[in-house]
């Protein structure tokens, strides 16, 4: 899979994305980020990329102009008219159901907003998708992009090795992750739960799921409403004191 990020701090998000697992695989050929510095393909004479917003305001804008020229390079790469992401906090929030969805696609074009945004015709001509990271504000769309990237990359086949497995983690069937310990087994008097030594891998899973349901429902029981729940599951939060007629976000 490739990336294009669409930045004007390119440097920030190489760096970002060069080591541990997905500068791995980067390595191996699995993906390819390139980097595009907006300001390469501004025709100002002084190297400008944004401006003032029309009808006042603090701030300033990016230009439509340099990001869209880059992105005619980017394509001009492609064989076919690549999907742009705009990272916004107007955006929809970005899910690991979105980073999955996102995962198929071949080349992903990731726009990084600055300064107060950018022009809203830029978005339009390029018929870009919003995605938000989150409901606060940052400086730069260069970590939203990070992050998506990341997350994105995850789900590609062949990024995550055997041991990595992204099969049994947070979000799947919309349910949290359950506990994990590792050696040694008691530190500072706390124990590990006896369960995940006793080598009976049937009481182990059903430990696990108990113990995913439950810590869904403290954290963040408004994954309960579409997550997959079984009869027992269903049973064993009753006895938590859930109720699906009752449950409130989290
Ligand atoms: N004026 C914009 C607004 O009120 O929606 C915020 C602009 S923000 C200071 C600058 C850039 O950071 C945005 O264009 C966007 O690319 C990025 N950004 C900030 N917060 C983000 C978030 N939660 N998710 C995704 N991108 C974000």
């Amino acid at each position: 899979m490739q990336f294009h990020i669409m930045t004007l701090f390119p440097d920030m998000v190489k760096t970002g994305l060069c080591t541990s697992i997905i500068g791995r695989a980067q390595r191996d050929g699995i993906l390819q980020v390139d980097t595009w510095n907006i300001r390469d393909y501004t025709l100002e004479k002084h190297g400008h990329v944004d401006d003032y917003p029309y009808g006042g305001g603090a701030g300033m804008l990016m230009q439509a102009d340099p990001i869209l020229r880059c992105y005619r390079a980017i394509s001009a790469r492609c064989s076919q008219a690549p999907r742009v992401i705009y990272t916004t906090p107007q955006g929809m929030l970005f899910t690991q159901s979105a980073a999955k969805a996102l995962a198929k696609e071949d080349v992903l074009v990731i726009l990084c907003g600055h300064y107060e945004g950018v022009d809203e015709r830029a978005l339009s001509l390029l018929n870009a998708e919003c995605y938000s990271i989150g409901d606060y504000v940052l400086t730069g769309g260069e970590l939203p992009a990070m992050v998506m990237a990341d997350a994105i990359s995850r789900m590609v086949p062949g990024v995550l090795k055997n041991r990595e497995s992204g099969e049994e983690e947070s979000f799947e069937g919309d349910l949290l992750e359950y506990p994990q310990y590792t050696r040694p087994d008691c530190y500072e008097g706390l124990l590990v739960p006896p369960v995940l030594l006793s080598g009976d891998h049937g009481k182990v899973n059903a430990w696990r799921r108990e113990q995913s349901l439950r810590r869904t429902l403290l954290r963040r029981p408004d994954l309960l409403r579409t997550a997959e729940l079984g009869k027992q599951d269903l049973e064993f939060l009753s006895r938590l004191g859930y109720s699906p007629e009752t449950a409130e976000d989290g």
